[in-house]
């Protein structure tokens, strides 16, 4: 169901019915069995579901030559890639005192999926707050658990930003979730805004673009055999989304998106998770033992990355008085007394850290690596060791995240150095292929 039928639809019931809207808050309206199908099918839970219909295979070096055609591939049911929605889960109001604010200028149109009617809201703002798994909107009870809020114009904002598409407030299992529905390529620009540097060149941000629009490919094809009522959440433990940000570079980051428009990178006919990091540090993922790679092979890189080397996080040094570190360390072992010593008990060939001993006065301990990101400023990487002297401790490390898929600042000094987006994207995620949804 795209957002332009159902608008349409609106328009025709709004005037329809302007005439006869009374000033009260609310008024309802009972839906037309047409317009009830349609809303339906709006949220279907295999709206969208990616059906793994295959393509041609590309020619082998389709990756190598920049002129190839893109072979084109489907993503889902729908005819075209218009009508593919992401679904972002954007928060969760986990007690009665969290509420969430939209504004429209044009006043908002509710539509209650658990008892299939619409209301008009003739407000320019509401409250969105939820009690007992039951949505309130503006304080008045809607006694539903399912709601769906839209904008009859393009201007919906939530908390202050604008946002594409329209947002669902859903009860499940005392979870009360709000989930913003929008456009594929909506949502890839948006992202782009967050996850790209000021001043990076068009063929980084199509490199960028194509790694973002593969990666929530790769959200919606897996959430589709869930059935889960989103895809990605909006945080880094996916990809940044802010709604229609426009940070910077605004006409770079369209003309990326557009230039790319619907190309995703695959394996063997699904699209790839997509991972990218800030700066890789020239770590080899292939050497990680952490890693699926039987479910990821196009992660395990074993051509090193030095394109990175002149940023600043390639490799990077902290260093703590040990009186300092204590004080870190003892939010994730409250027991630890004064520092003594700190070492690598487990690293793998990749130099990944994976766990570490910690000796102090309070006795030793064996922690897990990644849990000193969440306490020690500045740890930009588990890629680190660890040395020192009586009362000091110094921390090498190299990259910045998770060090694996693309390096985002090698990829902008490979496009420094001349390549296109192509080959890129064929370096850091090996044995793949482009593919255009269609
Ligand atoms: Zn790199």
């Amino acid at each position: 169901m795209i957002f332009s039928t159902l608008y349409r639809n609106y328009q025709f019931f709004y005037n329809t019915v302007v005439s006869i809207i009374i000033t009260m808050l609310f008024v309802s309206f009972p839906l037309f069995s047409r317009r009830k199908k349609r809303i339906k099918r709006a949220v279907s839970p295999i709206e969208n579901s990616v059906n793994n219909e295959t393509a041609p295979n590309p020619p082998e070096n389709a990756l190598a030559d920049s002129n190839n055609e893109i072979d084109e591939m489907a993503l889902n049911n729908a005819s075209d890639r218009a009508k593919i929605r992401v679904r972002v889960l954007v928060a969760e109001l986990m007690d009665d005192n969290n509420s969430v604010h939209f504004s429209s200028p044009q006043g908002f149109y509710i539509i209650d999926l658990k008892n299939n009617r619409k209301i008009k809201v003739n407000k320019n703002e509401i409250t969105l707050k939820n009690i007992n798994n039951k949505w309130y909107v503006n304080s008045v009870n809607l006694e539903s658990s399912d709601i769906l809020i839209a904008s009859p114009s393009e201007l919906l904002l939530f908390n202050g930003v604008i946002h594409h598409g329209r947002f669902r407030a859903l009860c499940i299992k005392k979870r009360a979730m709000l989930i913003n529905h929008l456009d594929l390529e909506d949502y890839v620009l948006s992202v782009l805004h967050s996850e790209s540097w000021p001043g990076w060149p068009l063929e980084v941000n199509k490199v960028l673009a194509i790694a973002i629009r593969s990666y929530i490919s790769a959200m919606i094809f897996k959430n589709a055999r869930k059935r889960v009522p989103y895809h990605v959440r909006n945080t880094n433990a996916h990809q940044v989304y802010k709604g229609k940000v426009a940070r910077h570079d605004s006409a770079t980051l369209r003309a990326a998106i557009d230039e790319t428009s619907g190309i995703i990178i695959v394996h063997n006919d699904e699209p790839i998770v997509a991972m990218y990091d800030i700066c890789c540090g020239g770590i080899l993922p292939s050497l990680m033992t952490d890693v699926n790679f039987q479910s990821a092979p196009y992660l395990a890189r074993s051509s090193a990355c030095h394109y990175c080397k002149k940023m600043s996080l390639y490799q990077w040094r902290l260093e703590f008085s040990k009186k300092e570190l204590s004080e870190h360390l003892k939010k994730i072992v409250p027991t630890l007394g004064t520092l003594q010593e700190i070492k690598i008990a487990q690293k793998d060939k990749a130099g990944i850290v994976q766990k570490i001993q910690i000796i102090g006065t309070g006795g030793t301990f064996s922690v897990d690596a990644k849990k000193l990101y969440a306490v020690i400023p500045k740890l930009f990487s588990c890629a680190f060791s660890i040395s020192g002297n009586r009362s000091n401790v110094v921390i090498l490390g190299h990259g910045y995240g998770h060090l694996i898929g693309l390096c985002q600042w090698g990829a902008y000094y490979k496009v420094l150095d001349g390549a296109n987006y192509k080959n890129i994207l064929s370096f850091y995620y090996p044995n793949t292929q482009l593919k255009r949804i269609v």
